[in-house]
């Protein structure tokens, strides 16, 4: 037990590539991150292939701590569902999407839309959907505004998934499924829920141009969400042969580093609201 822990203690340091000695020492810092001020959310932008235009995107959280530095949320986004914490910080990004969302509608921009990542535990939690409901009253924000990427992995429960999803559905909200087609569960769920968008997953569109797989993969999901009516996006998107696939297919929308990183809301005002 001795080794195994040592073991992992090395590949965790490796991985790290930052300098929390631990996952407890990580968790610690991360339970004081909100009232430390050290978590912003960056945005990346959604491309319509059609049209060029972008009217919605993608919330993604950042810690930057104070001792330790930035890490990655692929770090510490587990550790936060491990601990719970994940239910604090979802709350958060949620509020301040929200109170964004109040920001733009004031100045008019009511097309505008931001998808926020919603974890299985936040999901799974009794009260989530009164969550949503109370903060899009609380900044008096049109549900349309907002759109929850749930993952297949958040989906484990038919009823409790149904239940909901059906009253996300009723408040208004757009719902999406991220990482499409790595979970465990069957397509099934796209005829029995209430789903909107399907998030194609990057590992589907990484070599898209050159992996004779992926492309099948990627133009039969296209196909699958256009028979069903709804609206497709490509995660991952990094090259202009990818785009051209993607168009070529009908894909609606198109999100990745060939269009831009994930950036500051400064930012985003300055190129998308100029
Ligand atoms: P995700 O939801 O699948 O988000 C997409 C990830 O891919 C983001 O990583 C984004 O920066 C990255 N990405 C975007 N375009 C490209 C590209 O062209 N190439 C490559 N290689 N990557 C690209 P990020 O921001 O590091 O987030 C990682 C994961 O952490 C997210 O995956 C999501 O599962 C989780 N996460 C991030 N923010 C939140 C949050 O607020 N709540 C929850 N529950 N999870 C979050
Ligand atoms: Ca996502
Ligand atoms: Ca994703
Ligand atoms: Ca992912």
């Amino acid at each position: 037990v001795k080794d195994r822990g040592r073991a992992h203690f090395r590949f965790f340091r490796e991985e790290m590539n930052h300098s929390f000695p631990n996952e407890a020492l990580m968790e610690s810092h991360l339970r004081r991150a909100i009232e430390m001020d050290e978590l912003y959310i960056h945005y990346q932008p959604q491309v319509n292939l059609k049209t060029g235009q972008i009217n919605s995107f993608e919330a993604l959280l950042r810690w930057d701590n104070k001792t330790f530095g930035f890490v990655p949320p692929s770090q510490f986004i587990p550790i936060a569902e491990e601990s719970g914490l994940i239910l604090q910080l979802g709350d958060w990004v949620l509020e301040k999407v929200c109170h964004q969302l109040q920001e733009w509608q004031q100045k008019g921009y009511h097309h505008m839309r931001i998808a926020v990542n919603i974890s299985p535990k936040q999901f799974k939690q009794e009260t989530f959907s009164f969550y949503v409901e109370s903060l899009l009253a609380q900044y008096q924000v049109s549900p349309e505004a907002l759109e929850v990427e749930i993952t297949e992995s958040a989906m484990t429960n038919m009823r409790e998934t149904l239940t909901v999803l059906n009253s996300l559905k009723k408040i208004g909200v757009v719902i999406s499924i991220d990482d499409f087609g790595t979970g465990y569960s069957s397509l099934s769920y796209l005829k029995r829920y209430p789903i909107d968008i399907i998030k194609i997953d990057q590992s589907f569109i990484r070599g898209i141009e050159t992996d004779e797989k992926n492309a099948a993969i990627a133009k039969t999901i296209i196909q699958l969400a256009q028979n069903l009516g709804m609206e497709v996006i490509a995660e991952g998107v990094e090259k202009l042969l990818q785009v051209d696939i993607l168009k070529e297919a009908n894909c609606h929308k198109a999100q990745g580093y060939y269009f831009s990183q994930p950036v500051s809301m400064n930012e985003v005002i300055a190129r998308y609201f100029a």
